[in-house]
C-alpha cells in the first residue's frame, strides 16, 4: 500500500477537482478480490471514476462502497460503485471463505478470533456453532482442530455458502450445517463447546446455549457492551441467566474484538458452565 497510495492519487488528481484529492479513502477492505471502500460525501459526484481507478491499482473486480451491517441477519448495505459480481473466494489462514460480500458481513476486525479458534478445541470434542454464518468460526475449528462441528445457520443465502465451504475445505467428514433457527435445534446436553458469534441480541440465546451444552462446557460468548457497563457486563447477565437454568458460570477469559460504535465494544468471552 505504501506505492499504490501515491498511485491512486496522481491518477486521480487529474480527475477530480483540487481539494478532494485529500478525501480519498487511506484504508479500505479487500475481500477476495472485491473491494469495500468508506467514500465521503462530497466524493459521491466522482464515486464511479474512483471505484474504477482503486480496481484498476489494486487489480479487484468490483468496488462496493461501504454501508451499514443490520438487521437480525446481519447484513451488508453496500452499493455497487464498479463491476458486477459480489461473488468471490477470500483466502485466510489457510481457509477458503467463499461469500457474496454485498449480502453476507465478513469483518476484518474478527481476523483475530478466526485465527484463535484454530487451535481452540481438541479432536474429541463436538463443538455447535449456533450463529454460523459462512463458517467464520467453525471452519478453522474443523479443519485444523479436528473436532465434529454442527454448524447452525438461519439464512438460506448465507447457508448455500455454508455448505460450499464445508466442501472447499474438505471438512464433510467432521462438520454438519442445519438451515434453522438455531431455537429449533433438537439436540440436547450433546455439545462440549458453543460458539455464539453474534451481537447485540445474544444474551436471549443463552438458555438455549445451555440446553444444548453438556453438563459441563464452554461457551464463547460473543456480544456488544456499552462501555459504561465494562468490565462487569456481559458476564454479570451470562452469570445470572445461567443461575436461572441451573447452571454456574466461570469467566476464562475475555476480549475486546474490535469498537462496534461510539462508546461501544464488540467482545468475546469464554465462560466455563456446569450443572449445579
Ligand atoms: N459467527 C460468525 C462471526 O462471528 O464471524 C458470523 C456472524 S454473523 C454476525 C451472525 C450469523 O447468525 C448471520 O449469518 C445470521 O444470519 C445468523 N443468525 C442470526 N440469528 C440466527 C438464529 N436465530 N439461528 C441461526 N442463525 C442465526
Amino acid at each position: 500500500t505504501q506505492l499504490i497510495k501515491p498511485r491512486i492519487r496522481e491518477i486521480l488528481s487529474k480527475k477530480l477537482p483540487e481539494g478532494l484529492v485529500d478525501l480519498l479513502p487511506k484504508h479500505w477492505v479487500q475481500i477476495g478480490d472485491i473491494l469495500i471502500l468508506p467514500l465521503r460525501e462530497e466524493l459521491l459526484p466522482y464515486k464511479y471514476e474512483i471505484a474504477k481507478v482503486y480496481a484498476e491499482v489494486l487489480g479487484v473486480k468490483t468496488v462496493l462502497r461501504k454501508g451499514w451491517i443490520l438487521g437480525e441477519f446481519r447484513e451488508p448495505h453496500y452499493e455497487i460503485i464498479y463491476g458486477s459480481d459480489t461473488i468471490t473466494i477470500h483466502k485466510e489462514n489457510g481457509i477458503l471463505y467463499k461469500l457474496d460480500v454485498a449480502r453476507i458481513m465478513f469483518s476484518p476486525a474478527n481476523v483475530k478470533e478466526r485465527v484463535r479458534m484454530s487451535s481452540i478445541a481438541k479432536p474429541n470434542e463436538l463443538v455447535v456453532d449456533m450463529f454460523a454464518g459462512i463458517g467464520h468460526l467453525s471452519l478453522p475449528i474443523a479443519k485444523y482442530c479436528k473436532a465434529k462441528v454442527i454448524a447452525i445457520e438461519k439464512n438460506p443465502y448465507t447457508f448455500k455458502f455454508l455448505v460450499e465451504n464445508i466442501e472447499l475445505n474438505k471438512v464433510q467428514d467432521r462438520m454438519t450445517a442445519y438451515n434453522i433457527d438455531n431455537r429449533e435445534f433438537p439436540g440436547k446436553n450433546i455439545a462440549d463447546r458453543i460458539l455464539m458469534g453474534y451481537v447485540i441480541k445474544t444474551h436471549e440465546f443463552i438458555p438455549k446455549a445451555l440446553e444444548i451444552a453438556k453438563d459441563e462446557a464452554v461457551i464463547h460468548y460473543h456480544n456488544t457492551v456499552p462501555e459504561k457497563l465494562m468490565p462487569e457486563e456481559p458476564f454479570a447477565t451470562f452469570e445470572k441467566i445461567a443461575r436461572q437454568h441451573g447452571y454456574e458460570a466461570e469467566l476464562l477469559e475475555s476480549k475486546i474484538i474490535k469498537r462496534y460504535a461510539p462508546g461501544v465494544w464488540h467482545v468475546v468471552l469464554d465462560v466455563r458452565v456446569y450443572k449445579k
